[in-house]
């Protein structure tokens, strides 16, 4: 990591971090960002959170509201530096790897349960936004489910059946003619399901908006700070980091996708639990007028297709378009954390664009990036306290946790005062972690699942408006 001092004011909030600006398009647009100085002494505190993302920054300023005494974060980067500074943005209720599988696997009553918790979570974040006056480009456009090809309306159709067996209300079903009505008559739209229960926002504001609350709040927050050993003793949790050590009564882990690579004792235990998955966003240069006239898409909803090609896109606050992608330029096997990023999974995409929407045959690709999502080997995030009631583990929500760890905050809090709530209620707090197998067999799983869903990508594109759509970016 290469942190550039400002001269002006030494010792003080005065690291600019310009490295981290290629992380995602968000950390770059958002300007200069001046960091906390780093742990440079030895403290104790009541709770130290480690992770300076949505799930820690949250849990950091609720456990300070609920005056819990003296609450420390540190940040190995700055904050926003993982994926909650790199992600698409979309505030939705969505849990662990997604909702349909959830039934299949956990029955009714815990899929509505999980839903219900993540309705509030969506809410909640609204609610701390506009509460606090947070200036992070929130909007609530919604989101549609597309099915761009005749041979998907079927199975979509299923889908909606199921969000209504499960209470979900805020969904209505869209024939062809009633979807093609919000893109100028766009044939390629064939059945949508509308969901009025989705918002954006520049995740990176959000995070940064979340530090200065916590900070109000009474956090102290150091940034460049990594644990780089945790251990339990008999007069608290000791954590390590290069400039001092740390005492707590409770710990935090708020690390998510990084917390298999944590040191000593405790991160030995937390090792098997999550897998971290790189996911790609990429945004367009900024559209004109003119094409967005041409395109219709007034409500700037999100756009989600049925296709299992992860296909989400949607206009961001400056007028782009951003994408959000796994299969083209992901790579699904735990290996380097800050893999080089080609431009071939953003332009796959944007081919794709351009097939939805002829009219935006000129665009061209902006930025692209890319981060590690926490991915669990059930479906199911983390929300747990670990060997003994000192140490709160929180993680894997998959590309699905901005809105969740808002309130997954309030949830920890309640732990850590081992307090029990409706939130702390909830089926997955507290629930044993399941391990991902040891290498070699993990790969071999992995690299499997993986080949198998490009299979069945490869069948879906098919005789799709995709299909083809490689060989435009060579033309
Ligand atoms: C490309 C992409 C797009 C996504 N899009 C969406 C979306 O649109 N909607 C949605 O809901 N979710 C999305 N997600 C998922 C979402 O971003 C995450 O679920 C969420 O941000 C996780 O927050 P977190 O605080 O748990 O983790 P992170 O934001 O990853 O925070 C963990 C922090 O811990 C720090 N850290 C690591 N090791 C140490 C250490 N040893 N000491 C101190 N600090 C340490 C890291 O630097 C990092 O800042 C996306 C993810 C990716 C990668």
């Amino acid at each position: 990591m290469t942190i550039a001092l400002d001269p002006s004011t030494p010792g003080q909030a005065s690291r600019h971090s310009p490295p981290h600006a290629g992380k995602s398009f968000w950390l770059r647009d958002f300007g200069d960002y001046s960091a906390n100085r780093d742990l440079d002494t030895d403290v104790r505190c009541d709770i130290l959170v480690i992770g300076g993302g949505i799930a820690g920054l949250s849990s950091a300023w609720h456990s300070a509201k609920a005056g819990l005494g003296k609450v420390v974060l540190i940040e190995s980067e700055i904050i926003g530096f993982g994926a909650s500074g790199r992600a698409a943005g979309w505030i939705m209720p969505q849990f662990g790897m997604d909702q349909l599988s959830i039934r299949k696997k956990y029955g009714v009553e815990r899929s509505k349960a999980a839903f219900a918790y993540c309705r509030r979570a969506t809410r909640y974040t609204r609610e701390i936004i506009e509460q606090n006056g947070i200036d992070s480009d929130y909007r609530s456009p919604g989101l549609m489910r597309v099915a761009f090809d005749e041979r998907c309306v079927d199975d979509l159709h299923g889908l909606y059946s199921t969000y209504q067996d499960i209470g979900v209300d805020t969904v209505s079903w869209l024939a062809g003619p009633e979807v093609q009505a919000h893109y100028n008559g766009n044939s390629n739209f064939k059945a949508a399901i509308a969901d009025t229960d989705l918002g954006l926002l520049n995740p990176c504001k959000q995070v940064r908006a979340l530090k200065g609350l916590a900070e109000a709040a009474g956090v102290t927050v150091y940034e460049n700070t990594p644990a780089t050993y945790i251990e339990r003793r008999p007069g608290g949790v000791r954590v390590l980091t290069p400039g001092g050590s740390i005492v707590a009564g409770k710990v935090v882990i708020a690390t998510n996708a990084f917390t298999h690579q944590l040191q000593g004792p405790v991160g030995r235990e937390l090792a098997p639990y999550q897998a971290p998955v790189f996911a790609r966003g990429a945004v367009t240069e900024r559209l004109s007028d003119q094409q967005w006239a041409e395109i219709g898409w007034k409500q700037g909803n999100a756009i989600e297709s049925s296709l299992d090609l992860f296909h989400y896109m949607a206009p961001t606050a400056d007028q782009r378009i951003q994408f959000y992608f796994i299969y083209y330029g992901g790579h699904p096997v735990r290996s380097e954390m800050e893999p080089a990023v080609s431009a071939k999974g953003g332009d796959v995409s944007l081919a794709h664009l351009k097939r939805i929407f002829p009219a935006l045959r000129d665009v061209r690709m902006a930025h692209n990036w890319g981060g590690h999502m926490s991915g669990t080997r059930d479906m199911v995030p983390h929300l747990t306290t670990v060997g003994d009631q000192r140490v709160v583990y929180i993680a894997g929500c998959w590309g699905h946790g901005l809105a969740i760890n808002h309130l997954h905050g309030q949830t920890v809090a309640d732990m850590l005062a081992e307090r029990s709530t409706d939130l702390t209620d909830f089926w997955i707090v507290d629930r044993q972690p399941k391990s991902w197998p040891m290498w070699p067999l993990d790969l071999i799983g992995k690299q499997l699942a993986w080949s198998m869903l490009k299979r069945k990508v490869r069948r879906q594109i098919r005789g799709s408006i995709f299909e083809g759509a490689d060989s435009d970016l060579k033309g």
